[in-house]
């Protein structure tokens, strides 16, 4: 069985001026030895350059927090994948529900996002979740496993391997509901199982699930102690660096 080392993300959204972000990133490395743990930032598109210049050698990578699927083209106000690359970014958050529900993105556009990520070296940090609503229908695992089937469409095993999948229910982001961590295992374990039968246990064992949906310090800890619970993605409590820095130990165990 292999090894999976936690990824810790913070999704700050639409926060942080470039030297706000700054401050964070003089503050939050100030005393951390990253071992045992990657820890993923992403900022808005116009912190990416500049940040990822501040980390040059750091063990701490950057993410996007949205991507478009062309290459180049008359998309106005997008932001490819090779643009990301180019930039010094690791990782692209894609299907973030608040893309889904604002958005509009449906399955069949963060599957091409997914594919298109892959192409140009990145790794997708694919979001999944149910509603409020499709849980007390009792509908979370379909819409789980429909997510997953629909959005990882294409994708070959060697790339699934390295995917993070986030498990976020709906109902846990920003709200301050954490899912307990029965149920947030439950989730995570349930995706991984999915990608097991869609692809095969080398990947399913090799790729990580991570649990997003309000982590603060104070739950970090048991979270991230799951077995099938290899991470985190975080939003609110990742733009304070104290915080963060809590979270992030509450995956060394
Ligand atoms: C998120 O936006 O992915 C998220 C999990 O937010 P929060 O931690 O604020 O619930």
């Amino acid at each position: 069985m292999s090894v999976r080392i936690p990824l810790i993300a913070a999704n700050w959204k639409l926060h942080k001026t470039l030297a706000e972000a700054h401050d964070f990133l003089d503050k939050f490395r100030e005393n951390l030895k990253l071992q045992d743990v990657d820890v993923v930032i992403a900022p808005s598109f116009l912190g990416l350059h500049s940040m990822a210049i501040a980390l040059k050698g750091s063990p701490i990578h950057l993410a996007a927090q949205n991507v478009y699927f062309e290459e180049k083209g008359a998309f106005t106000g997008e932001v490819s994948p090779g643009m990301l690359h180019d930039v010094g970014c690791h990782y692209a958050i894609v299907g973030h529900s608040e893309r889904r529900a604002i958005f509009g993105e449906d399955d069949t556009m963060i599957n091409q996002k997914v594919r298109a990520v892959f192409k140009n070296s990145l790794i997708p940090i694919l979001c999944i979740g149910e509603s409020l609503e499709q849980r007390e229908n009792g509908e979370t695992e379909a819409v789980l496993e429909r997510q997953l089937r629909t959005n990882l469409e294409g994708v070959v095993p060697n790339q699934a391997a390295k995917l993070v999948v986030a498990y976020e229910p709906i109902w846990a982001i920003g709200t301050g509901k954490t899912a307990s961590s029965e149920d947030a295992q439950a989730g995570c374990k349930f995706a991984r199982n999915v990608v097991d039968e869609m692809f095969n246990s080398d990947v399913s064992q090799s790729l990580r699930v991570q649990y997003g949906g309000s982590v603060k310090p104070d739950n970090a800890r048991e979270l991230l102690s799951q077995p099938d619970i290899d991470g985190a993605l975080v939003g609110g409590a990742s733009l304070d660096p104290i915080d963060f820095e809590a979270i992030v130990r509450g995956a060394l165990g």
